[in-house]
């Protein structure tokens, strides 16, 4: 008997893994995803929904369902030695342009619930309790190993794999891929309990001590919250249990306060590493398997799943026959340099909150939480602390699919996600975001009425050449804080909603230098 054949299998339904099927169901490709779990995750790890997975979330039609399960956070306290030193409101911190201008907090195991309900909604499921064990590659195509519950051996074949199986990736290792970086000398514990006293259970806080420091998440349920802290040095153990982490959280909550018996408790060393290269041949990492990093701003279950939309309209194109397998490199060229500026940053801010060198601790008592306090006061500061925990503002200029006719020196240029604002639309006003929601390319033009007519005739012409589903808006700006920048441009958006060609005087041949150089589509 030959072997089963998919266009793309994934290894792993982690939130990465699950968002690489849902938008691959969405772009009608072929594939199988498989876990070697019996389910969606029980435990709630990742805590933070940040605003630009919301986005994505939207376009698959789950972002009202993730904010009904989770809840939006009002602020963040930050206390050191005992002493409220500043309270960040976070609820609006994004400010009145962005459709969810908060930071979201939904737990891991929800995400995955809410993916995989999608995913079975599609019309696709996950085969569970299924374990890579092994492949190989070859020119043309991808072979993957399986056992199954049964403890039978199965055999796959596909044009590509997408890895999403996790930090300690057994792709990576089969392939003997390097995962270069490091891992900081402390242990870390997470700990989901009650606790009572002097501590707001509706809003965060970060407490700050020469010890060290606690965060406490509000989670659902009474005074239910989600710890999370460096083990002490004492606990000299590789499996601390609560009762060692204990007798550290007084001096670092110099306040009166009773912890429950944590429902779950975890202890786990922090990593900060990166593959090399996203891509190996046929192979596709993406997520934890990609890249791990100290969970400092909460990102990590969020990069998983930008990559995994980064990626999934690319093989979507390829996998068709739209575009050459050299469109994939580009999905490294964009990953990458994001995920190694995040160890980076995640990387200083853990040394800063963890160290004990007298100027670092000096700093993080004194210093910090002041300029939190006073930065906080500024609308510049808020939306720059917002664009970057977000991830609203990863930008791809200056990368290979970005392209300016005339919109250099713009605010809104190719490689830039493309905003949210109100626009006309056909006589109605709405959002950008519901214009960019189909899977596949969509010009949105700004241009006056005898060009938009011009440009729409290039935009049929070329969808119909070429083949590619692309959809074309004439829109009126109504957002006086746009309006200027983008009168009189036309934009071609990504499916993944960033902009891919920015002109000021759109021509078909533009267009179809677009996608035959850029996308690598056959004109
Ligand atoms: C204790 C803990 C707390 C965390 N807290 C936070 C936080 O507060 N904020 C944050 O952003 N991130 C946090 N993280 C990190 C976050 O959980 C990860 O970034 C996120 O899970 C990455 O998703 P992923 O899908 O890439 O990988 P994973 O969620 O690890 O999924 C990988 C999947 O691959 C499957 N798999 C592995 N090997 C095989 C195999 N051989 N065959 C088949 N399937 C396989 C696994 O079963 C798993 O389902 C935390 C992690 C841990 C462990």
């Amino acid at each position: 008997m030959s072997p089963a054949r998919s266009q793309v299998v994934i290894v792993g339904a982690g939130p990465t893994g699950l968002m690489a099927a849902c938008q691959l169901a969405r772009f009608g490709v072929d594939f199988r995803i498989i876990d070697s779990k019996s389910g969606p995750t029980r435990e709630s790890r990742a805590l933070v929904v940040q605003a630009r997975a919301l986005e994505v979330y939207q376009q698959l039609g789950i972002a009202d369902r993730a904010i009904e399960r989770g809840y939006i956070m009002p602020a963040m306290n930050i206390h050191a030695n005992g002493k409220r030193r500043a309270r960040v409101p976070l609820g609006d911190i994004g400010g009145p342009l962005n459709p969810f201008p908060f930071l979201l907090v939904l737990e891991q195991s929800q995400n995955e619930e809410l993916l995989y309900e999608h995913l079975r909604s599609l019309g696709h499921d996950v085969t569970w309790n299924c374990e890579f064990t092994g492949l190989t590659q070859s020119d043309t195509q991808v072979t993957v190993t399986f056992q199954g519950a049964d403890g039978a051996s199965e055999t796959t074949e596909a044009d590509y794999l997408i890895a999403a199986d996790g930090a300690s990736s057994p792709i990576r290792r089969a392939l003997d891929i390097p995962f270069g970086g490091g891992t900081y000398n402390e242990r870390f514990y997470v700990a989901d309990l009650q606790i009572e006293g002097d501590i707001p259970h509706t809003e965060g806080s970060i407490f700050f001590a020469k010890e060290g420091f606690a965060l406490a998440l509000p989670m659902d349920g009474e005074k239910h919250f989600r710890l999370v802290g460096a083990v002490p040095k004492y606990a000299d153990t590789e499996t601390p249990t609560f009762d060692d982490v204990r007798r550290d959280l007084d001096p670092i909550f110099q306040r009166s306060l009773t912890f429950g018996e944590p429902n779950w408790f975890s202890s786990y060393t922090v990593h900060h590493r990166c593959v090399e290269n996203f891509q190996s041949g046929r192979v596709f990492f993406a997520g934890d398997a990609a890249h791990i990093h100290s969970p400092a701003g909460g990102q990590g279950m969020n990069t998983g799943l930008l990559d995994a939309q980064n990626l999934a309209w690319k093989l979507a194109l390829v996998a068709r026959g739209s575009a050459q397998p050299s469109l994939l490199e580009t999905y490294n060229e964009e990953r990458l340099p994001f995920a190694q500026r995040l160890l980076q940053t995640t990387d200083r801010a853990f040394q800063a909150g963890l160290s004990r060198n007298p100027l670092l601790v000096f700093l993080r008592l004194r210093v910090f939480p002041n300029l939190i306090r006073l930065g906080m006061r500024f609308g510049g500061t808020r939306r720059l602390f917002f664009d970057t925990i977000s991830q609203i503002g990863i930008t791809h200029r200056g990368h290979s699919l970005a392209v300016n006719h005339g919109t250099q020196q713009d605010r809104l240029r190719a490689g830039d996600r493309f905003p949210a604002f109100e626009v006309e639309v056909q006589r109605k006003a709405c959002s950008t975001v519901g214009l960019i929601r189909d899977p596949g390319f969509h010009v949105i033009d700004f241009a006056p009425p005898g060009r938009t007519r011009q440009n729409a005739q290039a935009c049929a012409a070329t969808a119909k050449d070429l083949n590619v589903p692309l959809t074309y808006k004439e829109a009126i700006c109504l957002d006086a804080e746009w309006r200027e920048d983008v009168e009189g441009r036309t934009y071609l958006v990504r499916p993944d909603m960033y902009v891919g060609l920015a002109s000021t005087a759109l021509t078909q041949e533009q267009l179809l230098d677009y996608f035959s150089s850029a996308l690598q589509i056959e004109c």
